[in-house]
């Protein structure tokens, strides 16, 4: 048994079979392999060395003819290392004593090989590790040939286990099939994360290099409440998980009873919960949950599952599904937030060294207005549907807000030339999720009619901390006073104008920031359909002087270690019995 640790990003426990993706996206197949197909195997391997062996070669060639034989001179040292008689004879004893299948045993010895280069404190030999690297892959795609699978076509339930799954491959994960996941990299408010949490799947990122050491078909335990990854678990561990998913069960029964409870606090303060959705069937999450609407809905996620560009049809009927399902509740429909992680099949700019400062949200959309307008379109015609508003996501400054606004405009006119029918009164909101909107938040109240509070974002630009990166996980913290000061403001504005401000990042569907949230006099949240019931319990057992309690003592603290613990422990003392409904 094996037991990893990684960051949690949608949780519950989910027990099955591995599935393992190598970092191509493509399946690693099982570990071992019959002991009468190992001659088999063995042919295998030499016939995947001599197909690398010959391409690279004719690399090698190309090169000295394009550039000289200095530069042929790198393919050289990959041709060397792949005819080393000593990596050749690790691998086929391998094979033919271990039984391990050709794949399994490439992976494992080169990986293991550039762990050594990498172990090495030389700049220059870690870069080696790369070339084995490239070997490896190499290797793989002779030996796995016609048989590389990608994810889309599984016919039974299984853990994907991947290197990373980008917004696109989650969004496009089976989800009949695909109980849960876990990828080695990746970071807690990504959007692979935030995938995870729509199809309600336990999911954890950000492990660290573990592939190496599982094989498909294996059984795995993913614990999406704690964040571990447990390969091979032993009788004692199956029994302790499988006892934890009943009592879920029981918890998610409990907690059902709430549905049609309002979100009022003990002290009778109203509250509105409404659910984040990517895709038009979790609204039925949202129904069955009892969400006062739809805060947010990341429309971005139509083109991220498709390998062309949506159609005004095609976000027409997404969006109709959506609305006929809320009846006349609100459901706010975000314009497309692409870029960033969330690349499309759309023409990348090259060389863009920080994607997240880049042309990414309202500014790709400003730059791309065909594309923009056609989503406005579909938008325009669907607000008749129902209680339909728009919201622009990454506003960053009044002048990008006011052209959003002006080829909305536009798009209303020609909509009327046309004699489409539309609400000339949709409510038009834009998101909070940089800085530099906090600051002049002042202004931006007079110019729309809602804000919704991004946290994820806006913890990202506030503390300068990549949201889906795990190796600066450490400082990426609602509770940074900063952060805190900064949705404080925003709050404050919004009241005072006032227009209705939502929270619909992250922070808002984790129980331990809604007493606080609710003391700084949030009374909105958006949060994902699977965290309602829970932020409703809170919601329903807290009085508001409990929490403007909480958020003064917050306010004397100056680090977000001491804030997330002090707001643990208050959730424990005030809400007893917390998780049990
Ligand atoms: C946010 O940034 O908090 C947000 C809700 O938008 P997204 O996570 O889609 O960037
Ligand atoms: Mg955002």
């Amino acid at each position: 048994m094996q037991k990893l640790q990684g960051i949690p990003v949608s949780p519950g426990i989910a027990i099955g079979e591995a599935m393992v993706m190598d970092n191509e996206g493509f399946r690693i197949p099982r570990r071992f392999v019959a002991r009468d197909a190992v001659d088999e195997e063995l042919d295998r391997l030499a016939k995947a060395i001599a197909a690398a062996s010959a391409e690279i070669a004719s690399h090698r060639d190309a090169i000295a003819q394009e550039l000289g034989e200095k530069y042929a001179a790198i393919f050289d040292a990959h041709l060397q290392m792949l005819q080393d008689a000593r990596l050749r004879s690790e691998l086929e004893e391998m094979i033919r004593h271990r039984h391990y299948s050709p794949e399994y045993a490439v992976s494992r010895t080169l990986r293991h090989y550039s762990q050594v280069f990498q172990r090495l404190d030389s700049a220059h030999l870690a870069e080696r590790a790369a070339d084995i690297f490239d070997i490896e892959k190499r290797l793989l795609r002779h030996l796995l040939g016609h048989r590389r699978e990608g994810i889309a076509h599984l016919t039974s339930p299984v853990l994907v286990l991947a290197h990373n799954l980008t917004p696109s491959e989650t969004a496009n994960l089976d989800r009949h099939f695909v109980l849960g996941f876990v990828t080695e990299i990746g970071g807690p408010s990504s959007h692979t994360a935030i995938v995870a949490e729509a199809l309600e799947i336990p999911a954890i990122v950000g492990t660290g290099p573990f592939l190496a050491d599982v094989s498909g078909g294996e059984l795995v335990i993913i614990d999406g409440d704690k964040g571990f990854v447990i390969l091979q678990p032993d009788e004692e561990t199956l029994a302790h998980y499988r006892h934890k998913v009943e009592a879920n069960l029981s918890a998610a029964v409990l907690l059902e009873a709430l549905r049609d409870l309002p979100a009022t606090t003990a002290d009778g303060v109203q509250i509105s919960l409404y659910g984040n959705i990517e895709f038009p069937y979790e609204v039925t999450h949202c129904v069955n949950r009892g969400a006062e609407g739809i805060g947010l809905y990341r429309t971005e996620f139509l083109y991220l599952g498709s390998e062309i560009e949506p159609t005004e049809e095609v976000h027409y009927q997404a969006y109709s599904q959506v609305l006929q399902a809320m009846g006349d509740k609100p459901v706010i429909i975000r314009t497309f937030d692409l870029g960033a992680d969330k690349v499309p099949h759309l023409p990348q700019p090259e060389d863009e060294r920080n994607p997240c400062l880049g042309l990414r949200s309202i500014r790709l959309a400003l730059r791309h207005l065909p594309m923009f307008r056609t989503q406005l379109r579909a938008i325009l015609r669907a607000s008749v549907l129902g209680n339909l508003q728009i919201m622009f996501p990454l506003i960053t400054t009044l002048l990008e807000l006011r052209q959003a606004k002006m080829v909305l405009a536009d798009v209303m006119e020609d909509l009327d030339e046309h004699g489409i029918d539309f609400n000339r009164d949709l409510p038009i909101g834009m998101m909070v999720e940089v800085p530099a909107a906090v600051i002049m938040i002042d202004r931006f109240v007079e110019e729309v009619d809602f804000l919704s509070i991004g946290t994820n974002d806006l913890i990202q630009y506030t503390l300068a901390v990549d949201r889906s990166n795990k190796d600066v996980v450490g400082l990426y913290n609602p509770a940074d006073p900063a952060v805190l000061r900064l949705i404080a403001m925003a709050i404050d504005a919004a009241k005072k104008k006032p227009v209705p401000i939502t929270m619909c990042g992250q922070m808002s569907g984790n129980p331990n920031y809604t007493m606080l949230l609710l003391g700084l006099g949030l009374r909105q949240f958006s949060v994902a359909p699977a965290a309602l019931p829970e932020i409703k319990n809170i919601c329903r057992r807290v009085t508001l002087a409990d929490c403007k309690e909480v958020t003064n003592r917050v306010a004397t603290m100056e680090n977000a270690r001491d804030i997330t613990n002090y707001l643990r422990e208050e959730l424990k003392r005030r809400v007893p019995g917390f998780g049990n409904a």
